[in-house]
This record gives structure tokens, sequence and C-alpha cells, in this order.
């Protein structure tokens, strides 16, 4: 088995569970009774797995990644985004190699495109809620 392989098998389930259970930002965990509920969908768990691939408020800013990848994504594609082929799985034809490796460059960059995206309209939302509460 590859180190790379080893490595894998090591980070995914600190990247696709880990990172996707708890509540989106830190400053938000003292508040999490409130932050619980999606403003959305009312669905039970706002986690940053349900923001970034299952709430339907977000479906529009998903769009690039669902159409690259040909489904919907969902945090267990999120390894394989980051991470990219395995060196093994590579064509070990240079040309068709460059080509994978540039399809998987193109797909990491929409999944960065969509984490930011959503992330940045979410947090501006929040933003405005806290002004609204504020202003009664
Ligand atoms: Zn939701």
């Amino acid at each position: 088995m590859s180190n790379w392989r080893k490595m894998r098998l090591y980070y995914e389930p600190l990247i696709t569970s880990a990172a996707f259970s708890r509540p989106v930002t830190r400053e938000d965990e003292g508040r999490e009774a409130y932050l619980r509920w999606c403003v959305h969908c009312q669905c039970p768990s706002d986690t940053a797995e349900h923001t970034l691939f299952h709430c339907e408020n977000w479906n529009g800013l998903r769009t690039d990644l669902r159409e690259r990848l040909g489904y919907p994504p969902t945090s267990a594609d999120v390894t394989d985004i980051l991470c990219g082929p395995l060196f093994e799985d590579l064509p070990t034809d240079g040309y068709q190699r460059t080509i994978a490796l540039c399809d998987a460059e193109e797909t990491l960059r929409l999944f960065y495109k969509m984490v930011e995206n959503i992330l940045t309209v979410k947090e501006e939302e929040e933003r405005a809620r806290q002004v609204a509460e504020a202003d009664r």
C-alpha cells in the first residue's frame, strides 16, 4: 500500500465526519441550541455537511460542481476532491495523466468555489439577522 493511500485512509474519516458534524464556525458553538436548526429548511441539524450538501436553499450554488460530477455532491466526495486521484490510478501516458490531473484540479476549484459562495452568503445572512435582532 502506498504512503499516499495510507494517508488518505487515515485522513478520510477526519475530513468527512469530524469536519462536517460540527456547527459551521467556532464562534457559533456557544449558541448550538439556536444554530442546530437550519433557518432555511428547519432541519434540526445545521452542520457544515447540511449546509454544504443537503440544504435545498443552496442548490443553486452547487450547480457547477453537480454538473461537473454528474450527480449532487456529498460529503463522501470530499476526500477524492481534496486529494485528487491516487498516483497508481493515474494513466501511465503522460498526456492522459496531465488531462486527469487538470480535471481533478478543475473539480477542486469548483468545490472551493461552492464552499466559499455558500459560506459567504450564509455569513452575510447571519450578520443581517444579528443586526435585525440588535435593532429590536
Ligand atoms: Zn437547511
